[in-house]
């Protein structure tokens, strides 16, 4: 029962758990908590739930076709996300059986190429398999061969390109590693922490002496089949599903409803919400992304330089295009951009050439000739100048990277939308996963100096995408089930 009564904590509505932030790592710990038999109240800021994983809608002729328009895939490497939909009664399907491209400035070799199919993170695992020596030449083969002789000490693990480079050589790290992690993580391999990126690689590196033993063990182990997945029509279904099964079970969901401070009461927690709006609960998960976390914990704990540094301000450009020299999908699944070409976009999705589902969905509304195509802007850095341009601008760019990157000139746009991520994927430097490792100690209550009664998840704590974010938050709400 809701007692809105007035500002004293003694008017608090008392509920089972408050989970702070609806974004999938807050729906997925609601849904656990409703699992353990807790009917909690989840707080999200927007008018929908989501965060990063939405879709929206292209038209043409009539016809409305559903994309996404945040994330569209799942790591497989771990089971937790691909159970969690299937439970949910979604079907999940693995992306087309094509490669995906990499686009690097040309010197003596072909700009687009096929991307090797067996890497972690585009790092790959066999030097002279013919699709990496396609993209790295002769002598990247020959420098990426020398990893497996050389000492196991003779490495820089300080980032993912240091990694790269001291074991592989810079042809591997420009071609292979750099489009990559920019497509992945929108950000400079220089930059991004080996542990937070590539889960399980330098233990790999431990065990088995070399990089490509790493990435060839990791790859092993991994559940046989493709090495990401999708939801049949789209991600975003599993937002709509959550929600569904959470508010099903009397769990409440308030929207447009942002948590604006949280302090301790006794063996309980307080969760303002609005002027005498206040929820008093035992249990608390913090899902919300860092600055609004640490926002919360500011009178709790010290939070001093716990910051992330800003994200990057990404603008995504889905386009419905009627073009027949697309029907043979000349970009496999789509194309990673290496930094210093004439091209803008980063990257860029054969959304329909990469999702069967998809292709099916078209063919049966809006024709056989008909492709969605995503391109994707904002490397990080001082890559900015997309963030202030114009939605009519980011299509025309696109449409341009689209002639360029397919290599193609009969494209007629049917239908377009501009999707803007402000602040997104500040990447995980090592210097940022120490000081959230160190802040984690004294607030999360998975830890043993943590604050009783709370977990804090999210991809800022459990690492970028989905394959991370969906077990920690479970774990999180595990936790808390116990009490
Ligand atoms: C363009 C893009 C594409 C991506 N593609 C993929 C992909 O294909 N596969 C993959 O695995 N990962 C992908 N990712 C990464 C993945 O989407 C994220 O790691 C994941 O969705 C993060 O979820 P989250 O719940 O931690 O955070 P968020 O999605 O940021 O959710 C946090 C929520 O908290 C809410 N909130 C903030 N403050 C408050 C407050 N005070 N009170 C209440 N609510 C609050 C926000 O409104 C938001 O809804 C992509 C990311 C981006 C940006």
């Amino acid at each position: 029962m809701n007692q809105r009564r007035g500002l004293s904590d003694d008017a608090a509505s008392r509920v089972d758990a408050v989970v702070v932030g609806g974004g999938i790592a807050g729906l997925v710990a609601a849904h656990m908590l409703v699992e353990g038999g807790a009917l909690p109240v989840v707080l999200e800021a927007r008018a929908r739930c989501g965060g990063y994983l939405a879709g929206g809608t292209l038209t043409a002729g009539g016809a409305t076709v559903r994309v996404d328009v945040g994330a569209e895939s799942f790591a497989a490497r771990s089971s937790a996300t691909r159970s969690l939909v299937e439970m949910l009664g979604l079907e999940t399907a693995p992306p087309a059986a094509l490669s995906a491209w990499g686009y690097t400035p040309a010197r003596r070799r072909a700009q687009a190429f096929p991307l090797p199919a067996t890497g972690v993170l585009g790092i790959p695992g066999f030097p002279w398999a013919a699709d990496t020596r396609r993209a790295i030449g002769v002598g990247g083969a020959v420098r990426a061969s020398l990893d497996s002789v050389l000492p196991a000490d003779r490495v820089d693990t300080s980032s993912l390109a240091a990694l790269v480079r001291s074991r592989l050589g810079s042809r591997v790290l420009d071609r292979l590693v750099t489009p990559v992690a920019g497509g992945v993580h929108s950000s400079d391999p220089a930059l991004l922490d080996v542990a937070a990126v590539a889960p399980g690689l330098l233990e790999a590196y431990q065990r088995t002496g070399s990089l490509t033993g790493a990435v060839r063990a990791l790859r092993a182990q991994a559940p046989a089949g493709s090495a990401v997945r999708g939801v049949v029509g789209g991600m975003n279904q599993l937002v709509t599903a959550l929600e569904r099964s959470i508010e099903a079970s009397g769990a409440e969901i308030r929207r447009s409803t942002s948590a604006l401070t949280l302090r301790r009461d006794g063996d309980e927690w307080l969760v303002r919400t609005g002027p005498g709006q206040m929820l008093r609960t035992s249990r608390v998960v913090l899902a919300a992304p860092a600055r609004a976390t640490l926002g919360l914990l500011a009178d709790l704990v010290d939070v001093e330089g716990a910051e992330p540094s800003r994200g990057t301000d990404i603008r995504l450009v889905t386009l419905l295009v009627r073009s027949a020299a697309l029907d043979a999908a000349p970009r496999g699944t789509g194309i990673l951009v290496a930094p210093g070409t004439s091209v803008a976009a980063k990257a860029s999705t054969h959304a329909s050439a990469k999702w069967p589902w998809l292709r099916r969905q078209l063919d049966e509304t809006v024709g056989t000739d008909v492709h969605v195509l995503r391109f994707s802007y904002g490397r990080g850095g001082t890559d900015t100048a997309h963030a202030t341009a114009a939605d009519d601008a980011l299509v025309a760019q696109a449409v341009a990277d689209l002639d360029q990157l397919y290599g193609i000139t009969d494209a007629e746009v049917l239908s377009s939308l501009v999707t803007a991520w402000d602040d997104a994927l500040a990447p995980p430097t090592p210097a940022s996963r120490t000081r959230t490792a160190r802040l984690l100690e004294d607030v999360d209550g998975l830890a043993p100096r943590g604050l009783p009664g709370l977990t804090v998840t999210g991809a800022w704590v459990a690492g970028t995408g989905l394959a991370a974010v969906v077990p920690h938050a479970q774990n999180s709400a595990r936790l808390l089930n116990g009490r």
